[in-house]
């Protein structure tokens, strides 16, 4: 995706009061990240352990998620597969919750999905950060990233329906 700049990521947030996007922490080094082989960014809050982020662009336009982890640790120790790019973790799975935008999200309705803890989809996709045991699939590198990108599409549009 195209670098992004703070400003960019925050006036995105489809899920959150004006107010909190422009409080919530965006991370510092947003020149550092590797834009090139990311499908969205996505980073945890490092003052609000439980919180995370990500920002897409979809069709054009970017849109950018609250997501808040569950607090149940029971799963963790389990392998879990992220629901987007399908890697399977020890521990490195989280059930991510968003609100969703709107007037639903105000009645308290959210939706989640298993996602990597650390966010790093687009990384794993690309065989760019290793986690140990690999799924054998048949799929190139770029059906894995379409494949990502219509999970992540199908997801937010579950969060902006
Ligand atoms: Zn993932």
């Amino acid at each position: 995706m195209k670098p992004l700049t703070e400003q960019e990521i925050r006036t995105a947030f489809v899920n959150c009061t004006k107010g909190e996007a422009s409080r919530l922490n965006v991370p510092r080094n947003l020149a550092e990240q590797p834009w090139d082989d990311l499908d969205f960014l996505g980073w945890r809050d490092p003052q609000a352990p439980d919180r995370a982020y990500l920002v897409t662009e979809l069709d054009g336009r970017l849109v950018a998620v609250v997501l808040r982890s569950s607090s149940a640790a029971s799963w963790q120790a389990r392998r879990s597969m992220c629901s987007l790019c399908v890697t399977t973790h020890t521990g490195g799975v989280s059930l991510l919750v968003a609100p969703r935008a709107g007037k639903a999200g105000k009645q308290g309705n959210s939706v989640g999905a298993y996602m990597c803890s650390d966010l790093a989809c687009s990384l794993y996709v690309r065989g760019k950060k290793d986690v140990g045991t690999k799924l054998h699939e048949s799929l190139t590198v770029e059906e894995k990233v379409q494949r990502t990108v219509a999970n992540l599409a199908a997801f937010i549009a579950k969060v902006t329906a």
